[in-house]
């Protein structure tokens, strides 16, 4: 396994997960090459809960600021296999590679599996007046 792997593996037993029991870590390396963790925080509202891949990507903008983009995301949950829900697949695209070839890999059958942001969200939802600032791939011509 990848240390980037190892590193979502360490970040999801850290996981405040007392509800759902999915224990979910994540870790991601920028374009910069910073290298950051974060795990599930969920809450008794159930809505307020923030997944690993989210609180990660929000933890390498406020270290790296507003143009981070991450070139490879690990995301893993302790006993159970998922790729990234659908919010996170959109939040991964914001910060993704302008082309969506940010990759993105999760276990499955107990092995990793790795897709390319695009190929996981085809069709983002971009802003157009945002698109300096945001992933252009698949992005929807503006009416
Ligand atoms: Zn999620």
């Amino acid at each position: 396994m990848s240390d980037l792997l190892a590193l979502a593996q360490k970040a999801a037993l850290e996981a405040y997960a007392p509800y759902s029991k999915f224990q979910v870590g994540c870790a991601l390396q920028t374009v910069n090459g910073g290298i950051y963790t974060g795990c599930n925080v969920e809450n008794a509202s159930y809505g307020l809960t923030i997944c690993a891949e989210r609180n990660t990507i929000f933890h390498a903008v406020a270290e790296e600021g507003p143009l981070m983009k991450m070139v490879r995301l690990f995301v893993i949950c302790l006993g159970h296999e998922f790729p990234p829900c659908g919010a996170c697949r959109q939040v991964i695209a914001e910060f993704s590679l302008p082309d969506g070839s940010t990759e993105v890999t999760y276990l499955s059958a107990g092995k990793p599996v790795t897709r390319t942001i695009a190929e996981l969200l085809p069709g983002a939802f971009i802003i157009p007046s945002r698109k300096s600032c945001s992933s252009s791939y698949s992005s929807p011509v503006a009416p």
